[in-house]
């Protein structure tokens, strides 16, 4: 019983999602001796939706791997491809596989995250108390994940809330380039991507929407433009409502155009959506690279300062910082005389 304390204390004791999954399998693998435990998270858009290994433990392995948060979406698997997975997920009880060894899959759940599997391999079917036991434990993972997400993420819109940027930044911009956490010779491609940017997006006119319509659908067009960032990014871009109607996006991308490449798929995709009542809105966003040397503040001033300049060169539109300095349209802050400070 202690055992089985001490376990929820750990477990309950990170605020980081990814440690969360990592310590969630330990607790399993050391309570229950299963041959192998690994947790398993549906990512992607809900029509072409993919498995991400986000936890897996074996019996005589000391430490959880899983697969990197930056793997190429296209090389994990399907979800059709496991559809006992799919099946503890559609009916929210736990699925049987008989054979050797046994597979048993429970459904994770969370308020607002992707659903996933737990799936734990052992030697024979689990009894009736080591059934229970997990399905307790799925529970107060749920309810620990419900918590965070209060603390984490804006109530309006469910992105990420400022107060967690910070914090977020210092980690991303300290990832290595690439990432060997998934087992040798397992499929999986790597992204090729090795830079980290920030765009800042504010809707434009704002306030006359709010002025014209009211604050409620005010309210449901910043809901509607969450989704349709959610829909334009991946599932590893990081996603912020900052305050009012300003977002943030963390993300990873291979160059500069690139990462324009996305800002304007989402300029493009607000610009052309009707929102009820309201009709058409459009957003300006300015975007950065991360710089060696960058606070969360360095890094999103300059994007800021990229909105600001949409913002007064006629709005609906996507600008780069770097891009601006190179056209002499912005300041270069980074030089001070001859001397470059990053
Ligand atoms: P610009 O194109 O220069 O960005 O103009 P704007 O009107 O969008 O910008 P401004 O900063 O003048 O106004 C922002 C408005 O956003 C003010 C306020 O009415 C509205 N706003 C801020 N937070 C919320 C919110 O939570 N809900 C709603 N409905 N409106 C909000
Ligand atoms: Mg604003
Ligand atoms: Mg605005």
């Amino acid at each position: 019983m202690s055992k089985v304390v001490d376990h929820l204390a750990e477990l309950t004791g990170f605020r980081d999602r990814d440690v969360l999954d990592t310590t969630l399998a330990g607790a399993l693998r050391d309570l229950l001796e299963p041959q192998r435990v690994a947790i398993h998270r549906c990512v992607g858009e809900e029509s072409s939706r993919r498995w991400l290994t986000r936890a897996r433990l074996a019996a005589d392995e000391a430490a959880a791997t899983a697969d990197p948060l930056w793997v190429e979406f296209d090389s994990l698997p399907r979800l059709a491809e496991f559809p006992a997975r799919v099946a503890a997920i559609d009916t929210h009880e736990p699925v049987n596989v008989p054979g050797t060894p046994h597979v048993t899959i429970f459904p994770l759940f969370t308020d607002r995250d992707v659903a996933g599997v737990v799936e734990l391999e052992s030697v024979a079917p689990l009894d009736v108390d080591q059934l229970r036991l997990v399905v307790s434990i799925l529970r107060i993972y749920r309810n620990f994940q419900s918590l965070l997400d209060y603390s984490e993420r804006d109530t309006l819109t469910g992105l990420l809330n400022r107060k967690t940027f910070d914090e977020a930044f210092y980690k991303l911009s300290s990832q290595p380039a690439e990432d060997n956490t998934a087992p040798a010779g397992e499929r999986r491609v790597r992204a090729s991507t090795q830079a980290h940017f920030i765009g800042v997006l504010d809707i434009d006119h704002f306030k006359s929407v709010n002025d014209r319509y009211g604050h409620l659908i005010g309210d449901e067009v910043l809901l509607l433009l969450s989704r349709l960032m959610r829909s334009c990014f991946r599932y590893h871009d990081r996603l912020y409502r900052f305050g009012g109607e300003e977002f943030v996006v963390m993300m990873r991308c291979a160059s500069d155009a690139d990462a324009g490449r996305a800002f304007e798929r989402l300029r493009a995709s607000v610009a052309s959506y009707q929102f009820p009542q309201v009709g058409n809105i459009t957003v300006s966003v300015g975007y950065t690279v991360l710089k060696p040397g960058d606070t969360p503040s360095s890094a999103f001033e300059r994007a800021d300062k990229a909105v600001y300049w949409a913002k007064t060169h006629g709005r609906n539109q996507v600008c780069s910082h770097a891009d601006l300095i190179a056209r002499g349209e912005l300041a270069d802050d980074s030089k001070v005389g001859d001397v470059e400070l990053f």
